[in-house]
């Protein structure tokens, strides 16, 4: 017997919305499903998880002056609000599922549907260039995989090689004035694989002083993870590009602390770090917990 698991459900029954309005407005459900993802992945972990998460503001959505907060669409309208009926219930409820997608379906589709259009109609929704890219990363990922449930993880070096880490994240770094370390180091040869620990976007791949060869993957929960010092790049990733779990993106090396090609001034080790975006600002955390887990998770499966 197969018993709904209460936690795919909601994964089941937003699909389900996002795919409902996209056939009524014409607008990709990708679009909705990343801003949706977006602004849930900004909110306390503690706080209820609900169907929807996106919201606009009280004058957005009601217009300016409807001090009664009249849900009537025509009220709404005349008050220069953009709330609307999403399921003919005669209400635009800012606090309905449906209601909200078909909103902001709208709202996008009054710009347009070109992909320049909807990256100004996120824009206008939410002012911040960092969540536009986000949420246009994220859609890019929904749109390849046709899944908002994308759960599998990878740690970040093969695990049939042999390597060695522990938690050092927020130690001292004496190079360029003083620093904290921000990621986990974690020691292996030369030409180990480095991997993709997560589904994402290819956001900044290059040289940096510090950093040497390195590589930003910004993936679906507001998360970017940062890769350095390897000894170059897989020739298949480029920037814009969509990776999976395992995906190779390079090797490890001892690159960085000078000019490009620096090579050598520490043994080989992958820093890997990840940075959170709360919708405000972006800080490090200590990727330890996370790359153990993902670690004790691929042992379990092989
Ligand atoms: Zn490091």
């Amino acid at each position: 017997m197969v018993q709904a698991d209460p936690e795919n459900q909601i994964y089941t029954d937003r699909m389900a919305l996002f795919k409902k309005i996209e056939t009524i407005t014409q607008v990709p459900w990708y679009y909705f499903a990343a801003m949706d993802n977006y602004e849930r992945n900004t909110l306390p972990s503690t706080e209820e998880e609900k169907v929807i998460s996106i919201q606009f503001d009280e004058t957005e959505w009601f217009g300016l002056g409807n001090a009664a907060k009249s849900t009537e669409q025509d009220i709404i309208k005349q008050f220069g609000g953009i709330g609307k009926d999403g399921n003919d219930d005669n209400q635009a409820d800012s606090n309905d599922p449906e209601d909200i997608l078909y909103t902001m379906a709208n709202h996008i589709l009054s710009y347009g549907l070109q992909e320049d259009d909807i990256k100004i109609a996120i824009w206008e929704h939410y002012k911040r260039d960092l969540t536009v890219q986000t949420i246009m990363n994220t859609a890019k990922v929904f749109q390849k995989f046709g899944d908002i449930h994308l759960t599998d993880r990878a740690f970040p070096l093969d695990t049939n090689y042999n390597y060695s880490y522990r938690s050092t994240w927020g130690d001292r770094r004496g190079f360029g004035g003083l620093r904290i370390h921000e990621g986990t180091d974690i020691f292996a040869s030369y030409g180990v694989p480095v991997r993709s620990t997560t589904y994402g976007v290819v956001e900044m791949m290059g040289w940096n002083l510090y950093g040497g060869w390195r590589i930003g993957i910004r993936d679906i929960y507001n998360i970017y993870h940062y890769y350095a010092h390897m000894s170059g790049f897989d020739e298949e990733i480029k920037v814009g590009q969509v990776v999976q779990p395992g995906d190779i993106l390079g090797s490890v090396g001892s690159t960085g602390y000078g000019p490009p090609g620096t090579s050598g001034k520490f043994p080989p080790h992958l820093h890997y770090g990840m940075y959170k975006d709360n919708g405000y600002s972006e800080f490090s955390f200590d990727p330890y917990p996370f790359i153990s887990k993902w670690e004790r998770m691929e042992k379990n499966n092989n």
